[in-house]
């Protein structure tokens, strides 16, 4: 997986664990850190795609 910004890789966001964490009803977490993607770039954050 790559930013599609900087082109360097991006990596599975820590908060949500790559979106893998669910909330009590089953549904996905949305994420701010990663903007719900899962992943996450060093230097566009969130905003790698
Ligand atoms: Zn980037
Ligand atoms: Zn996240």
């Amino acid at each position: 997986m790559t930013c599609q910004r900087c082109y360097g890789d991006v990596y599975e966001c820590s908060d949500c664990d790559g979106q893998t964490r669910k909330s009590l009803l089953g549904d996905t977490l949305p994420c701010s850190t990663c903007r719900s993607t899962g992943y996450v770039c060093p230097q566009d954050g969130g905003y790698w795609q």
